[in-house]
């Protein structure tokens, strides 16, 4: 089963619930956990653990000048500005380059060749003996998001548990990180921006075609809208994390409220039966 942990705006709370229900299924099975948060990873510093790191590379040209006649159709094929042919020479900005693979294929000359270029790395570890961590790292500047989220995705295919941490909102990385999910947990907290974004995420889930539950996360008791939302689209609450300052400084600290505060285990495991039993 593949779930994924989402949220329509960033401050939720969202890894954090995903480590808390990542802790409580690792006490009873495997499971990989991916943070797909690849532009800002926190989920190691949950569970730090030593780490082996594999480089993620994508496909940029590379041109040869004794075959290229400077006719200028790579630049004008190029939509991201990351190719120009001035006078008699072609510059490349490797960093805008989308690896669409488009210049090589119109250049008349056959003078461009893709060579593979580091933006990422996805690091693995195991810090629990049934959890198995995989972390997706975007390089500073870079812009292929989704490369690396695709990269730590495929590091985890084939086991029979995994759960996505996704980046905050509702772009592109999020949708390459719902796709292929049998099950997603929107986590919202019951603030009016927080209902505005819930209702984003919970659009995107339902245009892929996924069941979604929801987390109320700070609650303040009055939920009342939030609420009326998820029955009104039919999203099951599964569980509300009042504010607290206790749950605040056990987390403030690193720490997992399912394995630091009594009461904790016990609830995130039944929201992890719950989220189960909608597995295939
Ligand atoms: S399309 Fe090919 S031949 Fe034309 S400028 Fe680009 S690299 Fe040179
Ligand atoms: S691979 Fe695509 S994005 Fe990159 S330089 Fe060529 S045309 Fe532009």
């Amino acid at each position: 089963m593949k779930i994924a942990i989402a949220s329509g705006k960033g401050g939720t709370g969202k890894s954090t619930v995903a480590a808390n229900l990542a802790w409580v299924l690792a006490r009873s099975r495997d499971i990989v956990l991916v943070d797909c948060d690849v532009e800002e990873p926190n989920l190691h510093l949950y569970f730090p653990a030593e780490a082996t790191d594999v480089p993620v590379t994508a496909p940029v040209p590379e041109i040869n000048f004794e075959r290229c006649n400077f006719c200028g159709e790579c630049g004008k094929f190029c939509r991201f500005g990351a190719l120009a042919v001035v006078k008699d020479t072609v510059l490349t900005f490797p960093y805008l380059c989308h690896s669409c693979g488009g210049c090589a294929l119109v250049c008349p000359r056959g003078a461009i060749k893709e060579v593979p270029r580091t933006i990422g790395k996805v690091s693995c570890s195991r810090p629990l003996p049934r959890l198995v961590l995989i972390t997706g790292v975007l390089n500073e500047g870079e812009v292929l998001a989704p490369s690396v989220i695709k990269a730590a995705k495929m590091f985890a295919e084939g086991h029979p548990l995994i759960m996505y941490d996704a980046s905050p909102g509702i772009a592109c990385p999020v949708i390459d990180t719902l796709e292929g999910s049998d099950f997603c947990l929107l986590v919202t907290e019951s603030t009016p921006f927080g209902l505005h974004d819930l209702r984003l995420a919970a659009g995107v889930a339902e245009e892929l075609g996924i069941p979604a539950g929801v987390v109320i996360n700070r609650s303040d008791g009055q939920d009342e809208e939030t609420v009326a939302f998820c029955r009104e689209h039919d999203l099951p609450i599964l569980m509300t994390i009042p504010f607290s300052r206790e749950i605040a400084s056990v987390q403030n600290r690193g720490g997992l409220i399912a394995r630091d505060l009594p009461g904790w285990e016990e609830r995130f495991a039944a929201l992890s039966d719950a989220i189960l039993e909608v597995g295939p």
